[in-house]
Parts: structure tokens; sequence; C-alpha cells
């Protein structure tokens, strides 16, 4: 999908290293000569620095690791489809989805569910009561774009992109792993249940 693509192997990844990796892929060559000499300071040819770069090399060990973890891939992404399957159909059939929203999938596309993500009422209140609950969730991410201090030199403020805030204020990423089990699926649908019902 277009000229070049972005992917992430951080640890917490659908294909994760032991530590911070990251590729790059891309049919043009330009590209492919431009982002080897910016990973590795700039460097063209060992000495001779044609450009400013930084120090984006990928270990070897990383790079092994990956590849051989790469081959269990597709079946991790299986695992993770199913899962997510599971939490939708059991929010739709415990009529919560008045209360809480799965992600949505549209018809074209076939995701691989790095995250699950609900939109769900209190946040916050629900997110310690799963805490309590033994049940980890995370925010991706809590803080839209637009209001991180890196960009308030773009002149935005609040209430510019409502919908953006007012997502960001209700998402919450439920545990979702290849090794997740039915039986804890539904142990988190039916705490949430429990307390949309409170
Ligand atoms: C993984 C991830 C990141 C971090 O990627 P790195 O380049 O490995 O730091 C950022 N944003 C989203 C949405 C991600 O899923």
């Amino acid at each position: 999908m277009g000229l070049a693509g972005a992917f992430s192997f951080y640890p917490g990844k659908n294909l994760g290293a032991c530590g911070e990796a990251g590729a790059v892929t891309t049919s043009n060559e330009l590209i492919a000569d431009k982002i080897r000499m910016i990973r590795d300071h700039g460097q063209a040819k060992k000495y001779y620095h044609d450009m400013e770069g930084y120090n984006g090399r990928l270990d070897a060990i990383q790079a092994g690791l990956l590849r051989v973890k790469l081959k269990s891939l597709p079946g991790w992404n299986e695992n993770r489809r199913r899962n997510a399957a599971l939490y939708t159909a059991l929010f739709a059939d415990n009529g919560a989805f008045n209360t809480v929203l799965p992600p949505y999938v549209p018809e074209w596309t076939r995701p691989v569910f790095h995250l699950y993500i609900a939109r769900v009422p209190r946040r916050e209140k629900l997110q310690a009561y799963l805490n309590e609950n033994g049940i980890g969730t995370g925010l991706h991410y809590p803080v839209p774009v637009h209001l991180q201090r890196a960009y308030a030199g773009k002149g935005y403020k609040e209430n510019d992109y409502p919908i953006s805030e007012k997502v960001a204020s209700e998402i919450l990423s439920l545990p979702m792993f290849p090794e997740l089990t039915e039986e804890q699926i539904r142990f988190v649908v039916n705490k949430i249940k429990d307390f949309c019902a409170k």
C-alpha cells in the first residue's frame, strides 16, 4: 500500500521483538536507499555522510528472533481474530451494545487486532473496577494529537475536534493476545456487564 509501509516490532505488537525494532517496506529504490542512509547516520558509504541521519539499525539478534517468530504470525493473528469475534459476539449477546461499543470493522478490512478497543461508559471507574478484579486494560490513547504539547505551536485548542476528544475519553483497550482463552474473555465481558448493570 502506498510508496512505503512502516512496521513496528515493539515487544507488545503482533510480531514483537525482544526490544525495540521496526522495518520499512517499499518497492521504490530511491526511498529504499534513502531509508538505509537515514538509519545509519546518513552514510551512503562507510565514513561518508551524505545527510544527517540517526542510529536506527536493527540489531542482528532482534532480526534473528523476529525471523523465527514470523513463522507463527499467521496463527497468532488468527487467534486474535477469533478472540475479537468472541468479545464482539458476547457484547451483542449480552445486550450490552447499548452501553459498550465494540470496534467497528468495515466490510473491506481484515483486522489483525493488535488491540481490541471498545468505547465504554464511565471509563475511569470501569477501568478501576476491572483492575480490582485482576483485569489489566490500557488506553490507546487518552490525549488526541491536536492537544499534545508537541503540537501546541499549531494553535489548536480544546473543542476543535469534539469527536476525537469524546472518543479519547471513552476508549478502553481490553485484554488481547493470541493465548487468551474463551473462559478469560467471558470473565472480562461478564465483569463489564456487571459494572454496567450497577
Ligand atoms: C506501536 C505503536 C506505536 C509505536 O511504534 P514505534 O514506532 O515502535 O514506537 C505508535 N502508535 C501506535 C498506534 C502503535 O500501535
